[in-house]
This record gives structure tokens, C-alpha cells and sequence, in this order.
């Protein structure tokens, strides 16, 4: 079997890492943020789950790009799936619903909930068709051949019942076997592998990740962040500073390297950079060159000197 490539494997967004940081350090998220924290982790789940049911369709040479984000003329489209393959692409749209799902006349999408309420989403076929003439576009602007485009909406939780019978509507179970009937369909190979993986790298140097909203002192979240080095064991428990190190107060437990945890959470939460008295505040040190020495002693770069110094957390925490 020839081996895939996954260049762009599957990865939280930076949206999710937001939510999970503030979860992580709020005693309790407000039902509006727990339900998006559901709605994009249960999106990461759906999304990492596909690699899995890929592999077994033993379709040799493709080419697999997950969460692409592009721009055509101004306008971002994100594609959770793009597979490349010789003869044609796919791109694929995950749903992790679980439960009924219904399509109605007028075309919708209805999600019935165990408690008998139902939701109403639109069909996430056309969402996925649009995505299409986007890429379309896209590769006709980088004076890319046309290649024909397949479309699938795959639904990746173990507890969805799908209550209609549609090619491309279809649970993680059936993608092998469409997979294979969508293969069967292109038989000539349009592009070389040499071909693939240069368009690959072409799409990747386009992506641009979606950016998150950082926290500031006027968010009415603000004062519900615990600051602080957690414990992991007795979380929120905050461990101590003593002799070059981090110590919990309850169970004793040390761990010199605890506050990267915690800068993690800062770089989620607050930005991408952080100054001496960022991480004093943050980190709940007395000292006032502890911060400092400990933020150097991490190589981060670094810009502005002395008391305005910034470190870039980023060569820390980058995906
Ligand atoms: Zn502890």
C-alpha cells in the first residue's frame, strides 16, 4: 500500500484552545460558551476521526489537507476536509450530530433530540457545494487545470441514525465504500504524484488560520480567570515558588517546568506575546526578577528591552 501523506492533519483550532483555556481557568463557563466549546470540540472529534476510515480504503496516493482556510477575492471559505487525489478532488464537510437526523421537503436538515425538541440546520450539502465553486475559482485564479470536484457530508458521531438513504450524506462507516465508488468513477490520472504535492504545498502556503479574540481587563470574563500554576493533581490548586521550582502546598508534589502550563493557558487566553509583569500577574510570583530570569530562560525571542520587554510565546506554543 503506498503511503498518504497528511500534511495538514487534523488540529484544534485556535478558537477551541481559547474556549479550553478559559474552561480550564474558569470555576464556570456561561452556558453560551460551554455550548461552543460542545460545538468545536465535538467538530475536532468529528474531523480527527476521518483519518481512520481514509486509511481503510486502501485508495493508494492522496493527498490530505484538514481545516484548509483560503481566500478567494476577499472572501475566506474553509474546507474540513480536501483530499487530493490523481484523478479528481473531494472536499468533505464533518457533522458530528448524533441522534435522528431527518431531510425534510424544503430541503433541511432536522436534528431530533432525545428530549423531543428538534433542531433545524440547513442542508449541509449546499454549504459544501459553494466551498466547491470556491475552490473552483481558486485553483482557475493560480492557473491550475480543472479537475473535477467531489462533494460528501460525513457524519462522524457513533450515535447519529441517519433516517434517509443518500449518496452524499453519509456516516464515517460508509466513506471506504463511497470512497471507492467515487475512485471507480475517474479511472485517468490528471495530476502526477510530483503534481499533488506541489499543488498540496501551493494550498498550505495559502491557508491562513483563523485568528481568536483575546481577553481584556474590560471583558466581563476577566475577573473569573484564575490565575495562577495549577497543580495538576490538585487543580486549581496553585503550586508555590520555592528554590527554582513549583510546589503544591497540598500534595507536595514538584514540577520545576509547571509554569509552561500555565504560560500555555496565558498564550490561548491573553496573546501571543507576554512582558515581565504579565507573567509576575499572571503566574502570582512576589518576585520581581524571578519572571524575568524565567521567561529568559525559556529562548523565546524577544523585542524592547529591560522593563518593556516582550516574549514571543509563539515559538513555544505554535501548532
Ligand atoms: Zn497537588
Amino acid at each position: 500500500m503506498t503511503p498518504h501523506f497528511y500534511p495538514l492533519p487534523p488540529r484544534k483550532t485556535l478558537h477551541l484552545r481559547h474556549l479550553e483555556a478559559l474552561n480550564n481557568r474558569c470555576t464556570t463557563l456561561s452556558t453560551t460558551l460551554e455550548e461552543k466549546l460542545g460545538r468545536e470540540l465535538a467538530g475536532y472529534l468529528g474531523e480527527a476521526s476521518l483519518p481512520y476510515y481514509l486509511e481503510i480504503s486502501s485508495i493508494s496516493t492522496h493527498y490530505d489537507l484538514y481545516g484548509l482556510r483560503l481566500n478567494l477575492n476577499g472572501n475566506k471559505f474553509q474546507m474540513d476536509g480536501l483530499y487530493l487525489f490523481e484523478g479528481f478532488f473531494l472536499i468533505t464537510e464533518v457533522k458530528n450530530f448524533k441522534n435522528k437526523i431527518l431531510l425534510n421537503e424544503a430541503n433541511q436538515l432536522i436534528q431530533l433530540q432525545e428530549e423531543g425538541s428538534e433542531e433545524v440546520f440547513d442542508n449541509p450539502l449546499t454549504q459544501v457545494e459553494l466551498q466547491k465553486e470556491q475552490l473552483i475559482q481558486l485553483l482557475d485564479k493560480h492557473g491550475y487545470p480543472t479537475i473535477p470536484i467531489e462533494t460528501l457530508v460525513v457524519f462522524t458521531h457513533k450515535k447519529v441514525h441517519l433516517t434517509f438513504n443518500h449518496p452524499d450524506l453519509i456516516t464515517s462507516q460508509q466513506l471506504p465504500a463511497r470512497l471507492k465508488r467515487i475512485t471507480q468513477k475517474y479511472p485517468t490520472k490528471l495530476l502526477q504524484r510530483n503534481e499533488l504535492y506541489h499543488l498540496g504545498r501551493k494550498l498550505i502556503s495559502l491557508h491562513e488560520e483563523r485568528g481568536s479574540a483575546f481577553i481584556n481587563p474590560n471583558d466581563k470574563i476577566f475577573p473569573k480567570i484564575k490565575r495562577g500554576v495549577f497543580c495538576n493533581r490538585c487543580k486549581p490548586m496553585i503550586m508555590r515558588r520555592i528554590y527554582g521550582s513549583w510546589e503544591c502546598p497540598k500534595c507536595k508534589k514538584r514540577n520545576s517546568l509547571a509554569h509552561l502550563a500555565a504560560l500555555e493557558d496565558f498564550y490561548y487566553l491573553f496573546g501571543h506575546t507576554i512582558t515581565n509583569r504579565q507573567a509576575r500577574w499572571f503566574l502570582c510570583m512576589d518576585s520581581v526578577y524571578t519572571p524575568s530570569r524565567l521567561l529568559q530562560s525559556l529562548g523565546m525571542k524577544r523585542s524592547g528591552i529591560t522593563k518593556n520587554a516582550r516574549y514571543d510565546l509563539s515559538s513555544l506554543f505554535k501548532r
